[in-house]
């Protein structure tokens, strides 16, 4: 199963990714998480994109595509995988299907999870997530114990740029102009799946199961 999930910040594709994750045995790989491990870690990867993402802008589709590409080769995506984040933009779309097509194989389905502006801002406004393992949080739904995640223990905070408005009507002014163009990309193949966003997680995984 070759999928991949997008959709406007808040919509939940990182909680429905790791749902996802798990019914299908396959990884869930989100390049906004692989930034920001490296970023953390102060990699050679992280110093480049640091500046991108701290600022909500899209880091150059070169080096997102150099990460992808080294990702989808590891062992554990042989049988499938599910793409959070990625593509952002139709060019990132195409090198997609160009890499996919050099190991015989093309994607599966192409998710895509839609919330009103409204309830996207609050959410992401509200989000927190672990430091150490990603496990998101929200300010209506804290972990159990003093903001200490609830699966490692880890300190669940806020990302930084979740923080400003400004950063995030950024990121959503972003995903307008270049990551909503992908609905028509994939929907000419056949591949567009659009799920209603609102509502439980469970719900809208259900959504997504039906879907596929
Ligand atoms: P996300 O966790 O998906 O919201 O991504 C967080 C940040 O990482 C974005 O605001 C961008 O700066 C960067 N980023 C993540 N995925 C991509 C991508 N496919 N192309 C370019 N930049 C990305």
């Amino acid at each position: 199963m070759r999928l991949v999930i997008f959709g406007p910040q808040g919509a939940g594709k990182g909680t429905q990714g790791a749902l996802i994750a798990e019914k299908y045995g396959i990884p869930s790989i989100s390049t906004g998480e692989i930034f920001r491990w490296a970023i953390k870690g102060k990699t050679a990867l992280g110093l480049k994109v640091l500046e991108y993402v701290d600022a909500g802008r899209l880091v150059p589709d070169e080096l997102t595509v150099e990460v992808v590409t080294n990702r989808l080769t590891a062992d554990d995506c042989i049988d499938g995988f599910l793409l959070d984040g990625f593509p952002r933009n139709v060019g990132q779309a195409r090198s997609l299907d160009a890499l996919l097509a050099d190991q015989n194989a093309a994607l599966d389905a192409a998710l895509v999870v839609e919330v009103p502006e409204d309830v996207s801002l609050r959410r992401i406004l509200g989000r927190r997530a672990c430091s150490d393992c990603g496990r998101n949080y929200h300010l209506d739904a804290p972990p159990q114990n003093d903001w200490t995640c609830d699966a490692c223990g880890g300190d669940v905070v806020e990302r930084t740029d979740d923080h400003e408005e400004e950063t995030v009507r950024n990121r959503l002014k972003l995903y307008h102009e270049q990551t909503e163009p992908l609905k028509k990309y994939y929907a000419d193949r056949d591949l567009l799946r659009e799920i209603n966003g609102e509502g439980s997680p469970d719900e809208v995984f259900s959504r997504i199961v039906t879907s596929i």
